[in-house]
């Protein structure tokens, strides 16, 4: 009798478990959602991250709501979203940083593999090496040769050791053989500001950041980082045909939430940005921005879970190699 009601009892628990896994499936999400984006509000993550959180929160029926979390090079913010309850109310938007900074930093307050679900990627964007507007410098040769000749002078600005910036800067550095004075920030918004105002000379960023200062003659730019050059910069080479195809790197987007966040959450968000990777405004507002949103069958768990584990593969070589470290 005793193990009769045992079974009973086990069965009935396994009943409620999935009636409450079905309820929460058929009511989540109920409330707004944090969206943690890694770098200061008005840079590039920070606007991809809010295009595509309005469009996902229109899915959702619920409010996704940008919290900007910058410093360390994005390293904070993704600590935050590692440490948050994996309900399936908070999330992160990070770009290749996260991949970067498994290697970058020998300490980190996360396990990068193992800390995090996975909802999909969202884009990936190229990046344009540019300069404050009264550099005297012309071309991308003149760069490197200044680069070369000022080398205790020339300012980098980013956003971190394990930021974007700061790997497209260290490919610079690497590829002229020249170590130049960084000046780091909590992102590249703020550096922009700074790039405006001729207190930094130069900086690697996203199109997401610099596409609008570039048309509006605000800043110079010098190259993009794409294989191919872009639509909307003709005139501008990559970073090939200026004979460093070591530069070459894109900077990809992926949304992630808290390791043991319940899977129908996951694939709920998932769907939500499935929507956003096809809504035409996005399609718009990123072609404006140089970007394009990722095919819809990356905005997955497992094509962005390959695509970390892959990017970690790639770059832990190349920053071993530059012996560069954050700690
Ligand atoms: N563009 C920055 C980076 O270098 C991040 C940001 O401010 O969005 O990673």
């Amino acid at each position: 009798m005793k193990i009769l009601n045992t079974i009973l009892g086990a069965a009935a628990f396994a009943a409620a478990g999935v009636m409450a896994t079905a309820a929460f499936a058929q009511t989540y999400p109920t409330r707004s959602i944090t969206m943690v984006v890694p770098f200061a509000a008005g840079g590039p993550t920070d606007t991809v991250a809010r295009l595509v959180a309005e469009s996902m929160s229109k899915d959702l029926g619920q409010q996704i709501i940008v919290e900007n979390v910058g410093g360390a090079g994005g390293t904070l913010g993704a600590g935050r979203v590692a440490n948050a309850d994996a309900d399936g109310y908070t999330v992160l938007l990070h770009h290749i940083g996260m991949a970067t900074s498994a290697t970058l930093y020998r300490k980190l307050p996360y396990d990068t593999l193992n800390a995090f679900d996975y909802v999909g990627l969202v884009t990936d964007v190229p990046m344009t090496v540019v300069a404050r507007k009264d550099l005297d410098v012309k071309d991308f040769k003149g760069l490197v040769e200044y680069a070369k000749a000022n080398s205790d002078k020339v300012t980098v600005a980013n956003a971190g050791i394990g930021a974007a910036s700061h790997l497209c800067g260290m490919l610079f550095m690497s590829a002229i053989e020249t170590p130049l004075v960084t000046v780091p920030y909590k992102g590249t918004g703020p550096a922009m500001t700074d790039l405006l105002g001729g207190q930094v000379d130069i900086m690697c960023d996203q199109t997401t950041n610099t596409t609008k200062q570039i048309q509006g003659g605000t800043i110079k730019a010098y190259a993009v980082t794409s294989p191919e050059r872009l639509a909307i910069f003709k005139d501008l080479p990559t970073v090939a045909e200026e004979g460093m195809p070591a530069m070459q790197v894109g900077i990809w987007h992926g949304i992630y939430t808290p390791k043991g966040t319940p899977a129908e959450a996951n694939e709920r968000l998932s769907k939500a940005l499935q929507v956003a990777l096809k809504d035409p405004n996005i399609a718009t507002r990123f072609a404006e921005l140089g970007t394009l949103p990722s095919p819809e069958a990356d905005g997955t768990p497992s094509a962005l879970k390959a695509k970390l584990e892959s990017e970690i593969a790639r770059w832990e070589p190349v920053i071993k190699a530059a012996g560069q470290y954050a700690d």
